[in-house]
């Protein structure tokens, strides 16, 4: 078994004892097969926008920035997308973490809508940077399902779909349980709710076809060089690296799930759960068609969560929190027992399938469970995804980048936070985790 992303073996270099990748920028139309690249060039000693994290957040802001005119250098400790942005289930879905009727009884149904809106506004982003840039990514929108773990899950899915209807202006559609064969092979669920606007792709690719669309715009992007402070002084920022100090004239930080002491205000608004996916080997034509008919990206209703697609090489990829803890060897492999259980239980003719690929990443919660993006400290942030970020740090790092541009005042944006709170008894070590997982299990059982 693999302990590293299946998504890493879809793009040459990235498996680990390969070569390392860089940035590929000869043949945008293809990562997978790139031309001989030339080395980005080496960062000026001072730049406008210094930006940690080459991400979807870093790279999508770094890439509006240069695009207007900025001198951008993005700094990344590991290499291109090495964080969450190529660890992800490629699930490209409709809505937030937080539940319709939760947005709806915390923030009243006129901010619930432009909270909405965020979300459905940076999947139609997501699709129109992927067809400029183009960027091959399998991206298709392939529609969600999300299935009714107990009875009384479908009773609530049909709640949503009234509510969705009503405050949202957004249709979906139920599917019973005698009727979801159609959208899903198995009787384990309790029926279907189906969104057929939301999508797919691969991860890794994404990420890679938007760094090189960053340096095509012109920004530097370096990997292996890892921030170690940041200081204000008069009027820029000096910034230590591991290579070196260089100084900004304004900082983002595109950290996310892997944010460190380096900003400790953010790390203390930011709580890094991790996130575990298994992959199986190729499976049989017939056998990958059943599980999905549609070709849907699907998850369910339990709070101790699965998410569960198919790849084009007829993976079945499936997900979970089965650990809370931060991923390591040991919990990527319990993880990964853990979450082998979980896919036989929901699909149990699949209980021979080789299990190729296990892995692990940080995803960033955050005490509202909504994304957030400002300024904090005298730095630019976004982030705070909740496990729902491919378009979300897609749209909020181009919002940011406006924002630094000069080209979109503070209050246009719903999810723009300039006074974004520390989250209490909390100084960065999520030493709560097992108590909150503890409880999610114990909600499972009685909900
Ligand atoms: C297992 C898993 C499954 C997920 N599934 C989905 C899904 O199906 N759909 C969805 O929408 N979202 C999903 N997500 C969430 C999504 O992947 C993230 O929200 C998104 O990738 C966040 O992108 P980002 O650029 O903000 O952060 P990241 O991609 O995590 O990038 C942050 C980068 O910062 C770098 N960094 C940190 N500190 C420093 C430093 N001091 N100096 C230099 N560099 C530094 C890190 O090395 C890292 O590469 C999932 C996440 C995980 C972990």
């Amino acid at each position: 078994m693999n302990e590293y992303p299946y998504w890493w073996d879809t793009v040459p270099g990235l498996r680990p004892g390969s070569e390392n990748l860089e940035l590929r920028t000869g043949n945008p139309a293809n990562p997978a097969t790139p031309a001989p690249s030339p080395q980005p060039p080496a960062p000026g000693p001072r730049s406008d926008v210094l930006v940690i994290g080459a991400g979807y957040t870093g790279l999508a802001a770094a890439r509006q920035l240069a695009r207007s005119g900025a001198s951008v250098l993005v700094l990344e400790r590991e290499r291109v997308g090495w964080g969450a942005s190529s660890r992800n289930g490629g699930q490209v879905l409709t809505g937030l973490r937080l539940d319709p009727a939760t947005l709806v009884r915390r923030y009243g149904e006129v901010r619930a809508r432009q909270v909405f809106g965020v979300g459905e506004r940076s999947i139609a982003r997501l699709e129109a940077l992927i067809a400029e840039e183009h960027i091959d990514c399998e991206y298709a929108r392939t529609g969600h399902v999300q299935a009714a773990w107990k009875p009384a899950h479908f009773d609530a899915l049909r709640d949503e779909q009234a509510l969705l209807a009503r405050v949202f202006g957004h249709r979906v559609e139920l599917v019973s349980r005698a009727d979801q064969r159609a959208e899903i092979g198995t009787d384990r669920y309790h029926g279907v709710l189906v969104d057929e606007r939301s999508g797919a792709l691969n991860p890794a690719r994404y990420v890679h076809g938007l760094a090189a669309a960053a340096v095509r715009a012109g920004a530097c992007v370096r990997t292996g060089v890892a921030v170690t402070r940041v200081q204000r002084e008069s009027m820029e920022w000096r910034v230590a690296t591991t290579d070196g100090d260089v100084t900004a004239r304004n900082v983002l930080v595109a950290t996310n799930g892997y944010t460190t002491g380096v900003t400790p205000s953010l790390q203390r608004c930011y709580v890094p759960v991790g996130s575990y996916i298994i992959a199986t080997e190729p499976l049989p034509p017939d056998r990958a068609a059943a599980i999905l008919p549609r070709g849907r990206m699907a998850f369910d209703s339990k709070n101790y969560l699965y998410y569960f697609r198919v790849t084009s090489d007829r993976r079945l990829l499936f997900g979970g929190r089965a650990e809370f803890a931060a991923p390591r060897a040991d919990t990527t492999r319990r993880a990964a027992a853990i979450l082998r259980q979980g896919m036989i239980d929901v699909f149990p003719d699949l209980a021979a399938a080789r299990i190729d690929y296990a892995w692990g990443g940080n995803v960033a919660f955050t005490r509202d469970q909504l994304p957030h993006a400002g300024v904090l400290d005298g730095m630019f942030y976004a982030g705070g995804y909740c496990g729902h970020g491919i378009a979300m740090a897609t749209h909020l790092g181009e919002q940011i980048a406006r924002r630094i541009a000069g080209e979109s005042p503070a209050a246009e944006h719903p999810l723009f936070d300039d006074r974004f709170s520390t989250i209490p008894l909390y100084d960065g070590r999520p030493w709560f985790l097992p108590l909150v997982g503890a409880y999610y299990r114990f909600l499972d059982l009685i909900t």
